[in-house]
């Protein structure tokens, strides 16, 4: 499948709203992608809408403000929609606010559900939460809490009281560096529901709601910012950023780094990028 190649002015041309993917796009190995910080000056300088959606939730607003600033990046924090943030929304349209949440992440983590309007719980007290966010995955010893969770959740539904559970950052896998590779907050998810679905199989609502890419809000979040569907978005992974944005109805361009195997892409395929963007500069 040959896909058309476009260059960073024509974007600016052909689309009203663009959205970045952080990592792979605009930073590469915590160095800023050549050319990335000169393309997000241009559009500061000619006012041309951006969004950078990030699944990250183990970071403030402000604090990822500050780690772009660091690498030369200018953006205000209404600019970046972090997966954390999706949170707000969600417990207003779901009227959590108030509810005693658990919270697997960092203390940002925690700072996104208290600005969401959750109570924080300790997990252990299962009897004052029905909320458990996923977040990430550190922050907390993994086995103690993913345990704790477990038997809260088990208690709960034994009970026959109702609880939602909410995974931020959908992303399973992620890469630490050239040789080692991490699990993040979707497994962790992965990991909860089996155990639910071993227990309560007749139970076939029980599940999480996933909210970063490649799942609708983080995409809903951006076109209720932008207010327009002409957007596109520019990411680096076919799973995430490429399919979440074709199938919410946008456009989607892919770092071209060489390393994606596009032949075996049919027509039609949510996989398939519009087009490939091979450098900032
Ligand atoms: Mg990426």
């Amino acid at each position: 499948m040959q896909i058309p190649s476009i260059t960073p002015t024509e974007i600016i041309q052909k689309y009203d709203a663009i959205l970045l993917d952080a990592f792979g796009v605009l930073v590469y190995q915590y160095q800023p992608m050549p050319g990335a910080v000169q393309f997000i000056q241009h559009l500061n300088a000619i006012g041309k809408p951006y969004f950078i959606l990030t699944n990250d939730a183990a970071h403030s607003l402000p604090s990822s403000v500050a780690r772009f600033a660091k690498l030369g990046f200018s953006m205000r924090e209404e600019q970046i929609i972090t997966s954390g943030s999706l949170l707000k929304s969600y417990f207003q349209d779901h009227d959590l606010q108030g509810h005693g949440c658990v919270v697997l992440g960092t203390n940002d983590s925690r700072g996104y559900v208290v600005e969401a309007g959750g109570k924080i719980i300790p997990i252990e007290q299962d009897q004052d939460w029905d909320v458990l966010v996923a977040c990430d995955e550190m922050g907390y010893p993994f086995l103690e809490t993913v345990d704790a969770a477990i038997s809260g959740l088990f208690h709960k539904l034994d009970r026959g009281e109702s609880v939602h559970l909410l995974v931020t950052n959908p992303d399973l896998i992620y890469r630490k560096n050239e040789l080692m590779f991490g699990i993040t907050s979707g497994s962790i998810a992965l990991i909860i529901e089996a155990a639910l679905k071993l227990r309560y199989a007749e139970n076939t609502s029980l599940g999480f709601i996933r909210l970063g890419k490649p799942y609708a809000p983080i995409f809903q979040e951006a076109y209720r910012r932008s207010g327009t569907k002409r957007m596109v978005m520019i990411g680096d992974q076919i799973p995430y950023d490429i399919r979440g944005a074709k199938n919410f109805g946008i456009d989607a361009v892919l770092m071209g780094t060489g390393v994606t195997n596009l032949e075996k892409l049919e027509l039609g395929s949510p996989d398939l990028p519009n087009f490939i963007l091979n450098a900032w500069a």
